[in-house]
């Protein structure tokens, strides 16, 4: 009984192999945790991640209007043939909440010693349409986005942004399909005082979903608040 309830708290297997765990261990073996391909790019203001979200947002960005850049941080290179892929799928997919909160710590750990990150006072998560939600039981972007918060001090505001319409799902469009599927999808229910907001989604792929929010946020709360985003994986280019 008591194993079986351990079972359901924390899976005894390495998530990445499969190979069973020790007790020392934490949903990763000693051999995939030393090979974790983190991405250290929270360490930079400017990195690769940032500056494709960046000009991504400069190409939506209203004429005339000024834009502060976007930090951007990722916990680890996502790529489909890499079974590192499994830290973030367990989250999204396979209802691996211990394992969510886990790496999302880690991150948090890690922005949390970064001067840019330092005056993140709002955390957002990038919410599901509440239907998906409800099936799915959590948003996997709330479990996160809550990790980090600690992690920042910062306050978690969920709820606040919400999802108007429901979207096909992005994983089979392409760059630019992505970014007219979820155009005008988000808004603010309502401006709140903030000086540097943090987006808070799963896997950073091309960004259009975390630019829509984005914009729904800059359009609600104006151009002198910065908004940042973090995520737990990024696609490998
Ligand atoms: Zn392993």
């Amino acid at each position: 009984m008591i194993r079986e309830v351990m079972d359901l708290v924390m899976p005894r297997e390495c998530l990445v192999c499969g190979r069973q765990l020790g007790l020392q261990e934490q949903h990763l073996c000693i051999w995939c945790a030393a090979d974790l391909p983190e991405t250290h790019n929270w360490e930079q203001a400017h990195n690769p991640m940032a500056d494709q979200f960046n000009a991504l947002l400069e190409r939506q960005r209203p004429e005339g209007e000024n834009m502060q850049y976007a930090f951007a941080a990722a916990l680890l290179f996502y790529h489909h043939e890499n079974p590192y892929k499994l830290i973030p799928r367990s989250l999204k997919y396979g209802g691996n909440i211990q394992a969510g909160r886990f790496f999302a710590k880690r991150l948090g750990a890690h922005m949390a010693r970064q001067a840019h990150f330092a005056d993140v006072d709002t955390v957002l998560p990038v919410p599901l349409h509440w239907w998906r939600q409800w099936r799915r039981g959590y948003n996997q972007a709330e479990v996160i986005a809550a990790q980090l918060a600690q992690a920042l001090h910062a306050q978690l505001r969920t709820g606040d942004l919400v999802r108007v319409r429901r979207t096909r799902s992005q994983t089979r469009l392409d760059a630019e399909a992505r970014v007219k599927n979820v155009q005008g999808v988000f808004a603010l229910r309502h401006a709140f005082p903030a000086k540097h907001v943090l987006l808070v989604d799963d896997t950073f792929t091309t960004g259009a979903t975390l630019a829509a929010c984005y914009n729904a946020v800059r359009s609600a709360l104006g151009p002198s608040v910065r908004i940042s985003i973090a995520t737990l994986a990024v696609v490998q280019a």
